[in-house]
């Protein structure tokens, strides 16, 4: 019965149901309107008793409104959502492609982790979402999206946040989607980036074996890797990768590495052979990521020193391909959007590269197949960095 979904998914909705003593058939009821009918008011839902439609919609058939939204022509659309409950700002990426739609969602607003590359790392962390307001990410990109008569057909984590230290809403969210009876995705179109916590990967292992997990490694040395990703230090390259070996004993399923190409920190021939030896022997395919010049102080890789990189990789058998960096006109990057709204503050110090280096983050997409949106929209300006 859908009671134990619905408790998971809305709380607040089923607190509400249990308060009138209603059965599992109006909670099925519920649970069905949230995660067919999406982005639907209850108070037209014409199948549910007056009252109770109305008391729900004072509940809110979703847990966040749309602030507002950004198109680029490369089909990425950029959502700005706020929480319902305290008006948090968080981002949501759509990027369409021919044969499908992947959405990128944020697990938490804001971000503790300060990536040296990320414009999220550098708001720091408001607080980590809900499952509900992760999956209502996905609910406001279908809504969106249906009116393209198109719909998401792949999630992948790796907007605002780090996945792994919200792991039990993100886990609640994952089987949510997955939920053949609810929003019915399947689970090996669902991805989890993470810049890697041990444990969190042991456990993503355990509990969702079928999730595809991608490490954000960008670097293949502890030494430049820390000055990236200043969680490095905590959880070294052998410790994590040690969690990634475990996770592909329970799993079996490939690993994707994430590597960020910046020029002059983390692109040359001899780190291509140190990534090269790192994942020797592991079944892994690298994503080679483009600088997003739109935020931070670092330069993209020429396409000569990409090729050359991407060459080393391939002569060395390791599975490799290249994104494109997309919504560049929106600043599709994580982060950037919230960055844009918020009220300036003093710059945190910073030192030159590599200790002060800022890839862009994940939510540039894949390449081929581009297609625009369907509908024509209002184009906003992209605030710019310093806009925070
Ligand atoms: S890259 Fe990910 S983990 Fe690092 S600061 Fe940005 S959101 Fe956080």
């Amino acid at each position: 019965m859908p009671k134990p979904e619905l408790s998971s998914y809305r709380p607040d909705l089923a607190r509400e149901l249990a308060a009138r003593n209603e059965t599992s058939f109006r909670y099925r009821q519920v649970y069905e309107h949230l995660t067919h009918h999406r982005g639907v008011p209850f108070s037209v839902a014409t199948s549910l008793p007056g009252e109770l439609r109305e008391a729900l919609e004072a509940l809110g058939h979703s847990t966040l409104g749309l602030h507002s939204r950004a198109d680029d022509p490369d089909g990425t659309t950029k959502l700005l959502l706020r929480a319902v409950c305290d008006k948090v700002s968080l981002e949501t990426v759509i990027m369409r492609y021919r044969k499908r739609v992947t959405v990128c969602v944020s697990t938490q607003a804001g971000c503790s982790l300060g990536c040296a590359f990320c414009a999220t790392g550098s708001l720091g962390l408001n607080r980590s979402l809900s499952a509900a307001e992760i999956v209502d990410q996905v609910q406001h990109a279908s809504v969106l999206l249906a009116e393209e008569g198109r719909k998401a057909s792949n999630v992948v984590y790796m907007g605002m946040g780090e996945p792994l230290l919200n792991l039990d809403a993100v886990l609640l969210s994952l089987r949510l989607l997955h939920d053949p009876k609810g929003w019915g995705m399947s689970a090996r179109s669902l991805s989890v980036s993470t810049v890697g916590i041990p444990s969190g990967i042991r456990r993503m292992a355990r509990e969702e074996p079928q999730v595809n997990l991608a490490l954000s490694l960008h670097a293949a040395d502890d030494a430049l890797r820390s000055s990236l990703i200043p969680a490095n230090r905590r959880y070294p390259l052998r410790e994590v990768m040690r969690a990634c070996e475990d996770h592909f004993a329970l799993t079996r399923r490939k690993l994707f590495v994430e590597y960020l190409l910046l020029e002059g920190v983390n692109d040359s021939p001899k780190q291509a052979t140190a990534l090269a030896d790192l994942l020797k022997g592991r079944v892994v395919a690298v994503n080679l990521i483009p600088w997003n010049p739109g935020w931070g102080e670092f330069r993209p890789s020429s396409p000569e020193a990409t090729d050359a990189f991407m060459n080393a990789l391939r002569s060395r058998n390791v599975e490799v391909s290249q994104r494109e960096s997309r919504g560049a006109s929106i600043s599709a990057a994580c982060g950037q959007l919230v960055a844009g709204t918020r009220p300036k503050r003093p710059a945190r110090p910073q030192a030159s590269r590599p200790d002060d280096a800022r890839p862009s983050g994940g939510v540039t997409g894949k390449p081929k197949e581009i297609v625009p949106p369907a509908k024509s929209t209002k184009r906003r300006p992209p605030p710019t960095r310093d806009g925070r």
